[in-house]
């Protein structure tokens, strides 16, 4: 990355907006279909079950939002892949290819984007008058865009292990993580080793005198 690039980033700072993001990483990592730890992961199939992982992934990070209905859970999914795609794109710093996803989602719903009336005046991206799923859709979508027009998209990693695209924001001061989770730092530990044993024993065999 650019050392100016560098200097103009916007560092996560735990405002709304940025929570939003934070909170559409976590519902992608937990709904949308892909690979997770070594394995493919899809969401599970009761629409119960995914209503309550998304009201308990969102609380986390907002707790005004109406809560998601298991009758909302294939338009949860949808979402939630929609979302996965474009924060990949970002995570590749492939911004082109994430503009028109990201334009074409805040394009399906109305901006909610809103001043408090009263101070701290404050921007709020949450429409509580309609269903949580296009409720945290065009939240998510407008601070996604923001974060891309103040370069915070830097943040936004892709697990490095094999099998897996689990994402994560890296706002470590070094910039230098790499794995969603210890479990697939420890995977990718063991398969190094795997991988220098391997080399060591072929390259043993190589030198070994032929009889
Ligand atoms: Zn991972």
């Amino acid at each position: 990355m650019a050392t100016a690039l560098k200097g103009m980033m916007t560092r996560p700072s735990g405002s709304h907006r940025d929570q939003l993001v934070f909170a559409a990483i976590a519902l992608t990592n937990r709904l949308a279909d892909g690979w997770s730890f070594g394995a493919r992961y899809t969401a599970p199939e009761d629409p119960a079950e995914c209503a309550s992982i998304a009201n308990e992934t969102c609380e986390r990070f907002y707790r005004k939002q109406t809560a998601f209905l298991p009758e909302q859970a294939d338009e949860l999914k949808v979402m939630a892949n929609r979302l996965h795609d474009v924060l990949l794109d970002l995570a590749l710093d492939d911004i082109p290819t994430a503009i028109p996803k990201v334009n074409t989602m805040l394009a399906e719903h109305p901006s909610a984007l809103h001043l408090s009336e009263k101070p701290p005046y404050s921007l709020h991206y949450q429409d509580h008058s309609v269903p949580a799923v296009q409720g945290w859709q065009v939240a998510c979508c407008a601070a996604l865009a923001s974060w891309v027009s103040s370069n915070s998209t830097q943040y936004i990693r892709c697990c490095a292990a094999l099998r897996c695209d689990r994402l994560f924001v890296d706002d470590t001061r070094s910039g230098t993580k790499r794995f969603c989770s210890i479990q697939c730092h420890g995977r990718e530990n063991v398969r190094a080793y795997r991988l220098r044993q391997a080399v060591a024993a072929a390259e043993k065999a190589h030198r070994m005198p032929r009889l």
